[in-house]
């Protein structure tokens, strides 16, 4: 089939990889054309209002957070930002704890009052002593012991990967802090916040600030291929579908999202657990590491956005095998699934007019500011290496 028209860059994917990486080149003096096969842009960042007035998350919850003051000063040229302090629990043993582990976990876990001495000496007597952690359960016992493992780490782990965490790399249950002070915030990033608006008001932004880029929704890959002739292409879907799965599929986790919304009349019974009124929970993520319990957690996130309406939403998230009409919501962390990743990388590394950027493309665990910044030097790259048409 004939292309009909013509780019200097066909960007796949509309999420923040394909987004910022349009709005750079464009911003350099380029034409871009930016398809997506959903029918909105933002990718898994991608907020909107629910049927009950809600500003929710529609897959899963999206807390922004980095250290790079860089790409702070970038995202901010498009959105101003409301401050969080993103707080979580832990809902096991029939009761909510105070999670990631910190000082007020133990005096739960204990049932006296303790400091921080008292916790690091326990830790010290519980700890398995392994001085290089390779898989998530040694990144765990080797901190905390065996007990507070499969308290709060072993189910939620087994339930969402459907392996086991010795079969998953360190670094994955490594992200969650383990503190022996009373700092409960979920992350531990100098930067957490959301923007003001949402991220689609940001996104909605960046690209009124980008005339030149075309953005086409609910377009594939394949029909943006046979429409467009381009001088580069840029991927930020799935690397393995983008090679036809010739090597085989990559392993991607998948989720199931089920929200569920409450009018203030139907809150007022929750208020003994949520002591708040207007919230069905008490905090904006509940983690539920049990595995008699289908789903990994309980989301609402008006708690972390702070949008003033008295209905709520709730969104369960229950872990799903990924089959080829799934969502890939997760590259697999594990040594096996990134060995079959790096034969697919060494095609894309010897690509002269393809980019592979995003979590789908380079197959990474990836937040959104790490995905930023990728898109940013990808940008950078191209733009020296191709110049730029108006200069
Ligand atoms: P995506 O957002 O996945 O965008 C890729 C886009 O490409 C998609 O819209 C897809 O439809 C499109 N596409 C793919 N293939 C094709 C094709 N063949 N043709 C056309 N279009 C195609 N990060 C954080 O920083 N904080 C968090 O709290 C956080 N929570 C998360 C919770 C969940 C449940 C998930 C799944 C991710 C979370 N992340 C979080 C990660 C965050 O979603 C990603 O870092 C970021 O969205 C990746 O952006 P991306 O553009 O690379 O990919
Ligand atoms: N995890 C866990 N218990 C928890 C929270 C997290 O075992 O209460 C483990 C689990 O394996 C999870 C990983 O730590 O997949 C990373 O958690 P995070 O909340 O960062 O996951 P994400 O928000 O990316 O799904």
């Amino acid at each position: 089939m004939q292309a009909d028209f013509s780019t200097d860059f066909l960007i796949i994917g509309a999420g923040f990889s394909g987004l910022v990486v349009a709005e750079r080149l464009s911003a350099a003096g380029w034409k871009c054309v930016v398809v997506d096969r959903r029918s909105h842009f933002g990718g898994n960042a991608h907020d909107s209002i629910d049927a009950a007035g809600v500003l929710i998350h529609q897959y899963g919850p999206h807390y922004f957070r980095t250290n790079s003051p860089r790409i702070v000063e970038y995202l901010s040229r498009f959105t101003e930002w409301r401050e969080v302090n993103y707080t979580i629990k832990s809902f096991t043993r029939g009761r909510y704890w105070s999670f990631p582990i910190n000082l007020n976990t133990f005096e739960e876990f204990t049932g006296h009052k303790s400091t921080s001495e008292e916790f690091v000496r326990w830790m010290e007597q519980n700890r398995i002593p392994i001085s290089q952690p390779t898989n998530s359960e040694e990144m765990i016992v080797s901190q905390v012991g065996q007990e507070l493992y499969e308290l709060f780490f072993k189910g939620y782990t087994l339930k969402q990967w459907k392996r086991h965490p010795r079969d998953l790399d360190a670094s994955l249950c490594g992200r969650i802090p383990i503190r022996t002070n009373r700092d409960d915030r979920y992350l531990s990033e100098n930067f957490q916040a959301l923007p003001k608006e949402g991220y689609s008001a940001m996104f909605d932004r960046m690209l009124a600030a980008s005339p030149d880029v075309e953005l086409q929704l609910g377009v594939d890959f394949d029909e943006a291929k046979a429409r467009w002739k381009y001088k580069h292409l840029i991927f930020t879907g799935p690397i393995d579908e983008f090679y036809g799965r010739q090597f085989g599929p990559l392993p991607y986790r998948s989720l199931r999202f089920e929200p569920e919304s409450f009018s203030s009349e139907q809150l007022k019974s929750r208020e003994p657990i949520s002591q708040m009124p207007g919230f069905w929970q008490p905090a904006m993520q509940v983690n539920y590491p049990d595995e008699s319990v289908p789903f990994t957690r309980i989301v609402e996130i008006k708690h972390a956005t702070g949008q003033k309406i008295d209905a709520t939403t709730i969104v369960r998230e229950y872990p799903k095998d990924w089959t080829v009409d799934a969502e890939p919501y997760y590259p697999m962390p594990a040594q096996d699934a990134k060995q079959l990743y790096q034969r697919y990388a060494a095609l894309a590394s010897a690509e002269e007019q393809t980019s592979f950027i995003g979590r789908l493309a380079t197959y990474r665990y990836y937040n959104m500011d790490q995905v930023t910044g990728m898109a940013l030097a990808e940008a950078d790259r191209l733009i020296s290496r191709y110049g730029s048409p108006l200069h």
